[in-house]
C-alpha cells in the first residue's frame, strides 16, 4: 500500500480532500489514515518538521503500518533560477544541504556510507508523476496563473532558509530548485528499505527575507497543489 506523507497537518489535510478515510492507526504521536482514493487503498500521515522527525516516521510508516511506496506531499521554498512562489516541483533526487563531512574529503552534502551525494527518486514514480500533471486541476495562484511545474534536485536541512546570502550559497553549492526540511530523510530511509518513493512540492516561499509571511500567505494554496498532483501521481501508480 501506497503512503502518502506530509510534513505538517495542513499539507496532510489537503491529501485527505482527496481520501474517504475508512479508519486510523496510532503509533505514540504518529497517527496514520488509511482509506481509499477513486477506489483504491491508501495510507496518509504527517510526519512533523526536521529531518528526525521526518525519517522516524517514514519508518514508521513503511516498518509498523507496512508502507511499500512513499509519496510525499508538501511545500517548500523555491531557489533555482525561473523558479517562482506557488510552482510545483517534481524531485528527481534529494540532497541534505547541512550534512557536512567535507574535512575527510567527502563532497558537501555527502553522506558517507552509504557514500552517495544525492538519493534518487524511483523512475517509474517519477514517470507517474509527468504523467499525472494533465489531470491536476490546479488552485490558481494569488496572480491567475496557474504553477509551472518543474523536475530536478531539491535540497533539505534542518533550518527554515529565510535569507538571499544562504540561498545564493546553497544554490552554488548544490545546484537545486527548492529547499524544505524533510524530503532528503525521508529518500534515505525509503532508499534503506528498498521502497520507491517521490517527493512533490509547491513552493510557499522562495527562502529569501520575506519568507516567512510569504509562507503563511501562501501555503495553504501551495499544499493544495502539491497534493493534486500527488493524488494524481498515485491514480497513475494504482
Ligand atoms: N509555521 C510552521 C513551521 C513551518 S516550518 C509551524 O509553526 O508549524 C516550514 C515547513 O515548510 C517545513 O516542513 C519545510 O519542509 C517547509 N518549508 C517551506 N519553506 C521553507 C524554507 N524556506 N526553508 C525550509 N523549509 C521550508
Amino acid at each position: 500500500m501506497i503512503a502518502i506523507l506530509s510534513a505538517l497537518a495542513s499539507e496532510r489535510d489537503a491529501v485527505l480532500q482527496g481520501v474517504d478515510v475508512e479508519r486510523v492507526a496510532r503509533k505514540a504521536a504518529f497517527r496514520v489514515f488509511f482509506g481509499r482514493c477513486h477506489g483504491t487503498e491508501l495510507m496518509v500521515a504527517a510526519t512533523g518538521i526536521g529531518k528526525v522527525s521526518a525519517a522516524a516516521r517514514t519508518q514508521a510508516a513503511i516498518g509498523e503500518f507496512g508502507a511499500t511506496g512513499v509519496i510525499f506531499s508538501g511545500v517548500a521554498g523555491g531557489i533555482g533560477q525561473g523558479v517562482q512562489a506557488g510552482d510545483v516541483v517534481i524531485a528527481t533526487e534529494t540532497v541534505q544541504h547541512d550534512f557536512d563531512c567535507t574535512v575527510f574529503g567527502y563532497q558537501p552534502g555527502e553522506v558517507p556510507r552509504p557514500g552517495s551525494l544525492a538519493v534518487v527518486s524511483d523512475p517509474a514514480y517519477i514517470e507517474a508523476a509527468r504523467r499525472a500533471v494533465g489531470r491536476c486541476r490546479w488552485d490558481p495562484l494569488p496572480d491567475g496563473r496557474s504553477p509551472a511545474v518543474h523536475q530536478g534536485r531539491i535540497l533539505t536541512g534542518d533550518q527554515f532558509v529565510c535569507s538571499e546570502e544562504t540561498v545564493a550559497r546553497l544554490a552554488q553549492t548544490f545546484g537545486g530548485l527548492s529547499v524544505d526540511m524533510e524530503s532528503a530523510a525521508v529518500a534515505q530511509v525509503c532508499a534503506w528499505n528498498e521502497v520507491p518513493f517521490l517527493v512533490i512540492r509547491a513552493f510557499s516561499d522562495t527562502a529569501g527575507g520575506d519568507a516567512p509571511a510569504a509562507f503563511r500567505g501562501l501555503s495553504d494554496l501551495a499544499s493544495r497543489n502539491a497534493a493534486q498532483l500527488a493524488l494524481a501521481t498515485f491514480q497513475e501508480l494504482r
